[in-house]
């Protein structure tokens, strides 16, 4: 398959379209590596190699960034930051491996305990909006739990998954990482089916997690589903206009290609018109070009078919934009950012996740109708909402269907908090110290006095 850099069009290599047979060979060996010495592992050791595999990433940060930057067009300044996180998972991860789980109670008659045990072999598919970072928030709890893992990369961007697995030669006994480069028709839709496989932590479109649940069924795998978003920003008048209208990146960053993107603001009608305005005016500020220089805020869209797929949006919406909307000229799958204001909170631009640099902007009159258009949505993944009252901000938090909420602020994905959707957004929870109990069975056993 060939990796094309999205910002020049150029060729950066290729690599292996894995089989059904490729990923047959992976879960064996990783099946061979769980019953071996990493399965029986103590925790301690698991800390000890996690943290030296997070030391290992550290020092190859600028390759490794350099390597998201070609292969995914993030700003470097992005890549780098991601990085940084990514290593930070490993970290978080290797502590919590070594905190007891599990439980002791006394019965009549004897003791009941619960055992935390790891699953076995788990399929982790990862998608190309942020190829490593995603990888290591299934990844680093897997491992510590004293799982071993079969990862297939998304198509288009399998660059640092693979350098990651380079990496951990040495640091992780063979067999416990294993990554399955190919398409998700084929290398993705055996790994789930493959018998073998305890578990598939899924991140990508809901049409795709759908598939991916029914294929599961017939093996009765365990699934955890991340999926796409149409998340809202609700604006009250009694606002920080200036801090809710400044939040620009909150949809535009990495390129509008975070399911997490506030691709809907819902902006209440006394401030509607100033705030429009300052928005916009935020928005012309944002410079879109070549993710290298230092100053860039968007990179390019991850595919040509991608920008046609986010450019089609635009086109059926059949409103002109106030800014964007139109493809950038160049070899590279450059989109500006776009703002349209008058469309329905029915229409398929306020309701289909676009994934590219494009936000609607909606207004309404009171609470009620605000947390009724927010909620109108198949998807329940993020929000932000911007308000000086307090008692306001805790009852609309509360009637919000959706996984991790922000308040007077963008950032509702946090390392300690579990984070995962509503409704269609998906099925499970990432990060936090939940995220080993998702990697784990419970046994329960009565010991007799
Ligand atoms: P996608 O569903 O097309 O692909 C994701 C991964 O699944 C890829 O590795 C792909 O090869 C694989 N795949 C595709 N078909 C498969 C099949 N039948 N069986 C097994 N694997 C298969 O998604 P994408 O376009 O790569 O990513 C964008 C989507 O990811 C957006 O919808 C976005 O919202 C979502 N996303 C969600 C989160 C979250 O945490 N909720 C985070 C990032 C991205």
């Amino acid at each position: 398959m060939e990796i094309i850099n999205p910002a020049t069009g150029v060729l950066l290599t290729t690599v292996a379209a894995g089989s059904a047979a490729d990923i047959d060979s992976a879960v064996q060996k990783a099946q061979r590596a769980f019953e071996g010495e990493w399965g029986h592992s103590a925790p301690r050791e698991r800390t000890a190699a996690l943290q030296t595999l997070a030391a290992a990433l550290r020092d190859n940060a600028e390759e490794l960034a350099q390597l998201e930057c070609a292969n995914v067009g993030k700003p470097l300044g992005s890549a780098r930051g991601e990085i940084g996180y990514a290593a930070r998972v490993l970290d978080y991860y290797a502590g919590l491996a070594s905190v007891a789980r599990g439980e002791t109670v006394g019965l009549s008659g004897g003791l009941g305990l619960t055992l935390r045990e790891p699953l076995g072999v788990c399929g982790l598919i990862v998608p190309w909006n942020f190829p490593l970072v995603i990888t290591l928030w299934k990844l680093a709890p897997a491992l510590a739990m004293g799982n071993t893992a079969v990862i297939k990369p998304a198509e288009w961007t399998p660059l640092t998954v693979l350098r990651l697995a380079e990496l951990a030669k040495g640091i992780l006994p063979e067999g416990v990482l294993n990554v399955v480069t190919g398409t998700g028709a084929e290398a993705g839709a055996a790994l789930v089916a493959h018998p073998g496989v305890r578990k598939i932590s899924f991140t990508g479109s809901t049409a795709t997690g759908r598939t991916i649940m029914a294929s599961a069924a017939q093996t009765v795998k365990r699934v955890a589903l991340e999926l796409g978003g149409k998340s809202a920003s609700l604006v009250f008048a009694d606002a920080d206009l200036e801090k809710a209208a400044g939040s620009v990146m909150s949809v535009f960053d990495n390129t509008g290609q975070d399911c997490c993107a506030r691709s809907r603001y819902l902006v209440e009608k006394s401030v509607f018109h100033d705030f429009v305005e300052r928005f916009v005016e935020n928005t012309k500020k944002l410079i879109v070009g070549d993710p290298l220089a230092g100053n860039t805020d968007l990179g390019p869209l991850v595919a040509a078919a991608h920008r046609e797929r986010v450019h089609g949006f635009v086109e059926r919406a059949g409103i002109k934009p106030l800014i964007g909307g139109t493809k950038l000229d160049g070899p590279g799958c450059f989109y500006p950012p776009t703002v349209f204001t008058g469309v329905t909170s029915d229409s398929e631009i306020a309701q289909q996740e676009i994934f590219g640099p494009v936000v609607t902007i909606l207004l309404f009159e009171t609470e009620a109708e605000a947390i009724a258009l927010a909620n109108n949505t198949l998807y329940g993944l993020s929000g932000s909402l911007w308000t000086q009252d307090a008692a306001r901000a805790m009852r609309v938090a509360r009637a919000m269907r959706t996984g991790a909420l922000s308040v007077n602020s963008s950032s509702s994905v946090h390392l300690e908090l579990p984070f995962g959707g509503y409704g269609q957004s998906g099925l499970g929870r990432e990060l936090g110290p939940q995220a080993l109990d998702a990697y784990s069975e419970v046994k329960s056993i009565y010991w007799a006095q």
